[in-house]
Order: C-alpha cells, then sequence, then structure tokens
C-alpha cells in the first residue's frame, strides 16, 4: 500500500482481502489557470464486496472527480484503482454510473428502459429479462407505470425508474453520484427507501456518494468522510446499524451518536475551507450548528 497515512485511516486499517475495489493514492490536478487546481491528494480507499459504502464531502472536495476515475472516464496523475485486484484502465459495463440528472431513453416506455440493458446483453432469455425488469419495477412501485414514457413520470418516478435500470445489469460495482440530489425531502426520503429495498435484495458493491449527512448514515454499511479540497478520505466510521433499515433508525441513540461524530468532524473540515473562503462550507457549519434540533 502507498505509504504516508497516519494509523487508522482506511487504507492501512481495512483487511485487503475482502475489497472488491482498492483506490490507492490517488491523486488528480486540473489546470485551470497560472496553477493547477489539487482536486484529490493522496486519496486511499476500499470497498468491501457486497457492502454500501457512503462517500460524504462538501461540494467541490473532489467525489465526483474520485467517481469519475473509478468509472475510468477520467485517469488519476498518480496512485492506483484496483477492481478485484485489476487495474481499472477505462471505462467497462462492470462499473455502472447513475448520475442525478435522469438519463432514460425519452422514447422508450418504463419498461422498456428498464429491460435495456441486459436486451443488449443478450445473456438472458427474453421472458427472463421482462420478469426481472416487471420484478425491480414493482420493488420501487412503478408497476402501474411501465407502460408510461419518462415525460408522463414525476421526477422522483423517473429517478426510481433509472435506479432499476441500473440493478438489473448487476455491475461488479455500483457508483452513484449524488444520485437525489435536488429532489424534496419526502421524495427523497422514499427514494433512499426504494433505494435500500433494491440494495438489501441485491448486495451489489455500492460507491454512494453524497453530501447529505441523514442520507449517509441512514444508507451506509460503512461511511467514508471526505477532506475539503483537496479530497482525501480522514475517516472511516462502519454503520452498525441493522438491516433492513426503517425511517424510525433515524431517532435511535445509535443514529444520533454516528451522526454526531460525523458532523464533527464535517465541521472541523467546513471550519477549514471557510477561512479558506469557500461557500460551499457554510453548508456544513450550518448543519452542525442545527444539529441537536
Ligand atoms: P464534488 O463532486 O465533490 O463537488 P468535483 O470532483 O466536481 O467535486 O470537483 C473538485 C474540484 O475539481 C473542484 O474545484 C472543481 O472545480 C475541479 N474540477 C472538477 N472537474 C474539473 C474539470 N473537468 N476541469 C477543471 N476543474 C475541474
Ligand atoms: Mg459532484
Amino acid at each position: 500500500m502507498i505509504g504516508g497515512h497516519p494509523p487508522g485511516t482506511p487504507a492501512t486499517t481495512s483487511d485487503t482481502s475482502r475489497a472488491a475495489l482498492v483506490v490507492a493514492g490517488v491523486t488528480k490536478s486540473y489546470q485551470i489557470g497560472p496553477e493547477p487546481e489539487v482536486a484529490l491528494d493522496d486519496c486511499s480507499l476500499m470497498l468491501e464486496a457486497g457492502k454500501l459504502t457512503v462517500l460524504i464531502g462538501p461540494s467541490g472536495s473532489g467525489k465526483s472527480t474520485l467517481i469519475n476515475i473509478i468509472a475510468g472516464y477520467e485517469s488519476a496523475d498518480a496512485g492506483s484503482v484496483l477492481l478485484d485486484g485489476q487495474p481499472v484502465s477505462g471505462p467497462s459495463a462492470d462499473r455502472l454510473v447513475v448520475f442525478q440528472e435522469a438519463a432514460l431513453f425519452p422514447w422508450m416506455t418504463t419498461l422498456q428502459n428498464v429491460a435495456y440493458g441486459p436486451k443488449v446483453q443478450r445473456q438472458w432469455p427474453r421472458d427472463k429479462i421482462a420478469a426481472e425488469a416487471m420484478r425491480l419495477l414493482e420493488k420501487v412501485g412503478l408497476r402501474e407505470f411501465r407502460d408510461k414514457y419518462p415525460s408522463q413520470l414525476s421526477g422522483g418516478m423517473q429517478r426510481r425508474a433509472e435506479l432499476a435500470r441500473a440493478m438489473i445489469n448487476e455491475p461488479r460495482l455500483m457508483l452513484l453520484d449524488e444520485p437525489f440530489r435536488g429532489l424534496d425531502a419526502m421524495t427523497r426520503e422514499l427514494m433512499q427507501e426504494y433505494f435500500l429495498a433494491l440494495y438489501e435484495e441485491k448486495r451489489q458493491t455500492v460507491l454512494f456518494i453524497t453530501s447529505e449527512i441523514d442520507e449517509a448514515i441512514f444508507l451506509a454499511d460503512r461511511l467514508l468522510l471526505m477532506s475539503n479540497k483537496p479530497g482525501r478520505i480522514i475517516k472511516a466510521i462502519d454503520i452498525a446499524l441493522p438491516r433492513p433499515r426503517q425511517a424510525k433508525l433515524l431517532t435511535s441513540q445509535a443514529y444520533l451518536a454516528y451522526k454526531e461524530e460525523a458532523l464533527e468532524i464535517l465541521h472541523e473540515e467546513a471550519l477549514k475551507a471557510f477561512a479558506g473562503g469557500s461557500k460551499a462550507a457554510a453548508d456544513f457549519v450550518e448543519a452542525y450548528a442545527s444539529r441537536e434540533q
């Protein structure tokens, strides 16, 4: 493993033998002005197979940059990304990314959209594809909407269809980059529950990115905290809350203790960024201040 990690960071303490994905010492800069902008600096993490890992960090901390490197859309300046021991060198169907922008095909019905991946792959017989697509649509509450087109669905429904469309492909690694951003609070909570219903059934290896603390803890088996610019994983917290997760967990003592622990670290990071003039940091300062409510 790459050196330079203080004791207690994920790169040195986790058991690599169970890791589906290992990111080691990844550094990435963008040359915009005269000075290079360092988005990621010696960023290391590990995703355990079949676990839902959530990465939380403020806006601009390099989360999407990290996802893009893991997906193979961009290459790192230094460091390595290994999926099941194999270096990642470009995009591949084994790493599927879900973004916040809905990307359903507008000319296909909901059912056709969900069935699209396996249909193109041609690895399953037709009736299996149809049955699996219907089953997943049922899971995300869209059974009655199977013959509707995306424009006939609400924003939340479109994203649920999107989740089903991604999950049906059973990628080795699912990457979700703030998939519920921009949804109103109630829709968002519903989305989280639908997402968990899919995850808790399939148990795929998932990296879920968010900047929302409640979402992060509610979903996660393991929570990774990212520092403010440049991005680096500063802490990993195992979330030992029972599954299936239910909304009532959000008021439990165990949950609140995790939240307090995470917010304290994120708050420190936000203060540093605040001092450096980052507007995004204000979100975290505010979240921390209102944590008792
Ligand atoms: P996040 O997803 O956490 O909000 P990003 O990964 O999008 O953060 O961005 C991290 C930093 O890298 C930001 O300062 C951003 O301006 C910069 N950045 C990201 N992508 C590019 C790019 N393609 N060109 C130049 N700078 C970029
Ligand atoms: Mg982003």
